[in-house]
């Protein structure tokens, strides 16, 4: 049995012009690196689908995936996409986008716009079917009535310091996952802290309110200060990727990073106001320690 090399002509003798495959890239100078793949997303309260999108300042907005006539939208609440990134503003068209937080049926507010009600409806509905066939748990008990002894010394989401701003985070520091895409084209799956990285510390620091209110006197909170890394590195972690493909700046991301701007009035139920007792993973040479510096 011989093996017969792929001819380079059909049947009729035309030549097989092969196609290179061309890899995914971002223009170094693009506003997001968002892919539109890594845009769809359900909202954790309601189930129903939400668009995560950049914009020019701020945390990214979640967006309803459709857009929706102009004249049936306050002027106020009109967006618009352009390049990837999410504007407040008419784009001048007869369609717009809106927020999603102005339709989410688990909220109590409602619609601005007495016309949005009934989409409001059909994704209040959408969400009970959710429910009805299993698809959709809505978060039901806050973490702070279920936590155990175990959780009070690692927090779940704990609170981190970079670039001088404090951020709620989406999961322990060590299970902090890279948002970039590999050149497989899945999600990275390493960390942001690999055991041979430099490590932030744990602090007891003031319980400072957002909006320039003073600090509550005497009232400290574990918060894991990464201010003493070098700008990179804060960079790093601000953009939620690993080393590796925090030195590709061309490689896309296909998840939203996570960071939630911390605010203690609104996350007060993550606030710990003692230091987690931690062992910090074992890396490659198996060293290991037991410390507040994780
Ligand atoms: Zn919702
Ligand atoms: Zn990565």
């Amino acid at each position: 049995m011989r093996f017969t090399p792929p001819s380079s002509r059909r049947w009729d003798g035309s030549l097989v012009q092969a196609r290179a495959r061309r890899s995914l890239r971002v223009s170094s100078d693009s506003a997001s690196r968002l892919l539109r793949c890594g845009q769809s997303d359900r909202c954790r309260d309601c189930g129903n689908l939400i668009e995560w999108y950049h914009r020019t300042a701020g945390r990214p907005v979640r967006l309803h995936p459709h857009e929706l006539p102009a004249e049936k939208v306050l002027v106020a609440c009109h967006w618009h996409v352009s390049c990837g990134v999410a504007h407040p503003a008419s784009d001048g068209s007869g369609w717009c986008r809106l927020p999603h937080a102005m339709l989410c049926p688990a909220s109590d507010a409602l619609p601005a716009a007495p016309e949005l009600a009934g989409l409001r409806r059909v994704l209040a509905v959408n969400t009970r079917r959710l429910i009805d066939s299993g698809a959709f748990v809505p978060p039901s008990v806050p973490p702070s009535t279920k936590a155990s002894p175990m959780t009070t010394c690692r927090p779940t989401r704990p609170v981190v310091q970079l670039l001088y701003v404090r951020y709620l985070a989406p999961r322990p520091v060590d299970e902090i996952q890279c948002v970039a895409q590999t050149c497989r084209r899945h999600r990275c799956t390493s960390p942001l802290l690999p055991p041979d990285a430099p490590a932030g510390v744990w602090t007891l620091l003031p319980t400072t309110a957002a909006h320039g209110q003073l600090p509550l006197l005497g009232a400290v909170m574990a918060v894991y200060v990464l201010t003493g890394l070098p700008y990179a590195e804060q960079l790093r972690w601000r953009a939620q990727r690993c080393p590796e493909h925090a030195a590709i700046p061309t490689a896309a991301d296909v998840a939203v990073a996570e960071w939630e701007t911390f605010d203690p009035l609104v996350h007060h139920e993550h606030i710990h106001t003692r230091l987690p007792t931690l062992t910090r993973r074992q890396g490659p040479t198996g060293r290991s320690r037991k410390t507040t510096q994780l």
